[in-house]
């Protein structure tokens, strides 16, 4: 079995019983900063913005009331926007442990802003969950997952100022793509912890080797989400159902393509009304694959979505 289940409890609370304010503030000592966002994704950004691009902060995650620092949350749209083109969303580090959804979206950025601004209205936020991404964590500091917390009223500033962002930039959103991976530790580390938070038995899956895509089941656009695996297959291998005909506990529904309904789960993919959305898993643990062609995996899907909203083909 690849990726079994932990042998011995998570190391925090009592195994059935939820966590209480002491058990998150446990976890949280428990957490240590391990890389730079600034180093890692300001930096580069500010270094970076494309002739046709702005960079602009959309708001600020102030977690000071936990004893941790403030982070810049950046964002880069389209200079020239206008109301008679289409409007693109991409988003990054929803979970910022997912390293290529970040470095993706900065790929991106880099390298395809400008030649698609000229079609399509842009707005890129690479990197939603600063802290999360420089404590290499699923969670934010209050222990939630902002990727069940796009909602109204969210608790998760992380969902709550990228909501508020879009609804300030877009009058409507015609295409989402948000960046994400399935990782060795969504077994070894978050998937533990979320049981023992929840107090609830552990929902094990094995993770799939490879990349595959996650659709919302309101709006499955097959053949969009088809075009996409089909331009992401010529970077990386796309992962193959399992026995039961699964991927990560979900019935596969086309080639590497799942469907999760998912704003009753409160998904950032579900976050607009936007015809066509997607969210991306890269998978970086396997053997077969390299960052390099994770990022690149990254880069593809956004480029064949918005060639696919825009030419019906990829
Ligand atoms: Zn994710």
């Amino acid at each position: 079995m690849k990726n079994p289940p932990p042998t011995t409890p998570y190391p925090i609370g009592t195994p059935g019983t939820p966590w209480g304010d002491a058990e998150r503030a446990a976890w949280l000592a428990r957490q240590a900063l391990r890389r730079s966002h600034d180093d890692e994704v300001v930096v580069p950004l500010r270094a970076r913005v494309p002739a046709r691009g702005e960079l602009f902060q959309y708001g600020v995650l102030d977690y000071a009331r936990l004893g941790l620092r403030a982070y810049p949350l950046l964002a880069v749209r389209s200079r020239d926007w206008r109301a008679d083109r289409p409007t693109v969303l991409v988003t990054g580090g929803v979970h910022g442990y997912e390293t290529s959804g970040v470095q993706g979206a900065l790929q991106w950025i880099a390298s395809e802003f400008d030649r698609h601004a000229e079609r399509a209205n842009l707005l890129v936020l690479p990197c939603l969950s600063p802290w999360g991404y420089e404590t290499i964590n699923r969670w934010n500091p209050d222990a939630l997952d902002p990727n069940r917390q796009f909602r109204a009223d969210s608790p998760a500033a992380e969902a709550a100022l990228a909501m508020a962002c879009v609804a300030t930039q877009c009058a409507s959103v015609d295409l989402h793509v948000d960046l994400h991976e399935t990782t060795d530790t969504d077994n070894s580390e978050f998937g533990p912890a979320k049981a023992a938070r929840d107090g609830k038995p552990l929902a094990w899956h094995e993770i799939p080797d490879g990349y595959y895509l996650c659709g919302d089941s309101a709006r499955p656009e097959p053949d969009f989400q088809r075009a996409l695996i089909d331009a992401v297959r010529r970077v990386t291998h796309i992962a193959d159902a399992d026995e039961h005909g699964h991927l990560i506990g979900t019935p596969m529904a086309q080639p590497g393509i799942i469907y999760y309904a998912q704003r009753p789960l409160g998904l950032c993919g579900a976050m607009t009304d936007a015809r066509f959305t997607t969210t991306t898993e890269v998978y970086p643990d396997s053997p077969r694959t390299t960052p390099a062609e994770c990022h690149a995996a990254q880069v593809v899907t956004v480029t064949a979505a918005i060639e696919y909203l825009l030419t019906g083909r990829t």
